[in-house]
Parts: C-alpha cells; sequence; structure tokens
C-alpha cells in the first residue's frame, strides 16, 4: 500500500543492520511525533532501565538503522522522520485531527436535551425503514461505531453531508494505511514471541477469504492480536494451496 514512500521497513534499507545495545523509549518526548518508530540505544545489550544521557545514539525500529542523536538535540532524529517517514508524520496530524475522542464532547458539553416526541417517533421509523429494508441486524443498534455515529450527528450544529462511497473507499484505504503503521510499530517495540492462527471462510458471493492473525503478551501481559492479512483463496482448497 505504501509503495511509493520510503517506509517499507528494513527490507528496503541497504544500511539496515542490528542495534548493538538494549533499544529502550526515550522518555520525556516533548514531539511524540518523532519517535514514533524510533527508540535510544544503550551502550550493551543488558536489559536494565537505562538513562538517556547513557544513549548512544538512537535507533528507527522500521529502517532498522542508526540516527544521529545526542543529549537535548532532536534534529537528526526530526530530520530522519521528516525524509523517510513522511506518511507516518501526516498520518499523526490526521490522526489528531480525526481522532474519534475529539469528535466526542465532555458529559458537559453534550446537548441532552431530548428531541420532541414527534422526532423522536420519526427517527425511531426511520431506523426501522433502513434495518428493514437494507437487512440490518435488530443488535445494530447496540453497536457501538453506530451510537458513535448518531451521538456525533446529534451533537454537530450544521449539516453533515454523507460522503460519496469513493470518499468512504478512499478514507478507508488511508485509516487502514494508519492503523497498519500502528500495528507495525506495536508489534517491533512489544512482541517478542508469538503465536499465529488462520482461519478460511466464503463470502456471500461464495469467494473464499483466507487471514493471518498474530496473537502475543507484551511485558505486562496485555493480549494483543493482530490481523496481518486477509487474502482472496482461488482454486481448490487443497492443503498445497492453502
Ligand atoms: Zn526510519
Amino acid at each position: 500500500m505504501d509503495g511509493q514512500n520510503s517506509e517499507g521497513g528494513a527490507a528496503q534499507n541497504k544500511n539496515s543492520c542490528t542495534p548493538p545495545g538494549f533499544l529502550f523509549v526515550q522518555p520525556k518526548q516533548k514531539r511524540k511525533e518523532y519517535w514514533q518508530c524510533i527508540k535510544l540505544v544503550a551502550p550493551t545489550m543488558e536489559e536494565k532501565k537505562w538513562k538517556v544521557s547513557e544513549a548512544i545514539f538512537a535507533w528507527c525500529t522500521l529502517c532498522n538503522c542508526k540516527v544521529k542523536w545526542k543529549l537535548g538535540e532532536i534534529n537528526f532524529v526530526k530530520s530522519h522522520m521528516q525524509t523517510k517517514h513522511k506518511l507516518l508524520l501526516n498520518m499523526n496530524e490526521e490522526d489528531k485531527k480525526a481522532s474519534i475522542a475529539n469528535f466526542f464532547p465532555t458529559k458537559e458539553q453534550q446537548n441532552t436535551r431530548p428531541v420532541s416526541k414527534a422526532n423522536q417517533e420519526l427517527g425511531e421509523a426511520l431506523l426501522v425503514k433502513w434495518v428493514a429494508e437494507s437487512l440490518r441486524p435488530f443488535h445494530i443498534v447496540e453497536d457501538n461505531g453506530f451510537r458513535d455515529l448518531a451521538a456525533f450527528l446529534c451533537r454537530v450544529n450544521g449539516k453533515f453531508s454523507v460522503p460519496t462511497r469513493n470518499t468512504l473507499c478512499t478514507r478507508t484505504e488511508r485509516m487502514a494505511l494508519l492503523v497498519e503503521k500502528r500495528m507495525r510499530i506495536a508489534m517491533g517495540s512489544e512482541m517478542k514471541y508469538f503465536a499465529a492462527t488462520t482461519d478460511m471462510w466464503s463470502g456471500r458471493t461464495r469467494e473464499a477469504f483466507i487471514s493471518l492473525t498474530v496473537h502475543y503478551l507484551t511485558k505486562e501481559f496485555t493480549w494483543r492480536n493482530f490481523t496481518l492479512e486477509v487474502s482472496p483463496v482461488r482454486g481448490r482448497h487443497t492443503a498445497i494451496n492453502i
């Protein structure tokens, strides 16, 4: 998806190698966006709590390469991010703008005044029509995404234009790119061992799909799972094809 960008990761970097010391996170980050994939390198491999002043240089976990760094000096890290990971920086900006949390006001800001009885009934009728005509399940009203969207529409002052199918598709692709970067960073920094699972199913059009999911535990024992790929399966479902 990011073929035109330099953010392909280790495989595309000629100078890629392994870090010579233990990687640790820069603790105080004034500009978090510059540290999304950058860590500091300790002088040895010892896994302990290293001080920032002990770091010998910085390391890009996406390019797997050394990045110049010294205490209090962010310019080399910044320039690495701006030249190699512009997409990630831009995504971070997009993410900030589009952060779902920003859409939802705190309790005090929310318009809690209920609509008139007539409008409530009209809204419910439209919901019933949509559920019936588009074969949506009844539990759609309990879906978090649907409820977030409804709450947002209630709160905005002004007309929200429903995007076109193309816009929705583009937005989904952009979101997918962002999620992919986040997954890569999370796995690069948290994952030591993993288990993989796969599943196969057919859609309504009888087209078959196969997925690959990794599961792992973080140091804090938080369970993470990421679906890395969903691909169509063509032909017979033999062991060789799978
Ligand atoms: Zn990099």
